[in-house]
């Protein structure tokens, strides 16, 4: 399997996509976001810093999370391929990444664009529910997407909170930063030919994309 690079807008549907095309090509999942909560949840120093920007939903450092991607795609479980979601964000960090690669001798495979427009990823964004144990998300507002008991994680049983992130505010500045700093990927990545887009509409499930993905894939 190709190595995976997930580019889209906040709650356009990156997560729950990478974790499907994660277990029927059994590759693992890496997303930026998770490595930094779990740097958080450690309790160190760095998760302390790194928690007061993510709450204003600044990005975070390159140093610090090139550091932690190094680590990750070092592990044997990256050799056949991995979906990387949430990396990177910009240009800049895309250069580095292509240093990354060529550091760690891998290809960059395939770049799948979800676009979506403001208003839905909004809406989303606002009724999406994250499990407080095993990070799984929910949506109230997508019908495949809600827990069989209301406000329990199906997959564990713990409590289902809104992310602190996960507010109007915060949205709004991390729409705005997707604009500025993740669109202009769209073009860097085409004119290296890995890119592919699918259109996220209020009509599609996430089955449907899901299979257009395949589709690529295959
Ligand atoms: P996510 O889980 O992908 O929605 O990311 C949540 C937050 O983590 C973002 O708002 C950023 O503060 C931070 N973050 C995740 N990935 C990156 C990245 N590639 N560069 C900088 N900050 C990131």
């Amino acid at each position: 399997m190709k190595n995976i690079i997930f580019i889209a807008p906040p709650a356009a549907g990156k997560g729950t996509q990478s974790k499907l095309v994660s277990t029927e090509y059994n590759i693992p999942h890496i997303s930026t976001g998770d490595l930094l909560r779990d740097e958080i949840g450690s309790g160190s120093q760095l998760g302390i810093k790194i928690k007061d920007e993510m709450d204003r939903g600044s990005l975070i450092d390159d140093d610090i999370i090139v550091g932690l991607l190094r680590e990750r795609l070092s592990k044997v479980d990256c050799n056949n391929g991995y979906i990387l979601d949430g990396y990177p964000r910009n240009v800049s960090q895309a250069k580095i990444y292509n240093d990354l690669l060529k550091e760690l001798n891998k290809d960059i495979g395939v770049v799948i664009y979800m676009s979506i427009d403001e208003e839905l990823a909004l809406s989303r964004t606002l009724s999406r529910l994250t499990c407080s144990s095993c990070g799984a998300s929910y949506n109230s507002s997508v019908l495949e997407l809600k827990p069989k008991i209301d406000g329990i994680c199906d997959k564990c049983g713990h409590t289902l909170r809104v992310r602190s992130d996960d507010n109007r505010e915060t949205f709004l500045n991390r729409f705005d930063t997707y604009v500025r700093e993740t669109k202009p990927l769209i073009d860097y990545y085409n004119n290296l030919s890995v890119l592919k887009t699918i259109n996220v509409g209020a009509d599609k499930s996430a089955d449907d994309i899901f299979n257009e993905i395949k589709d690529i894939l295959n």
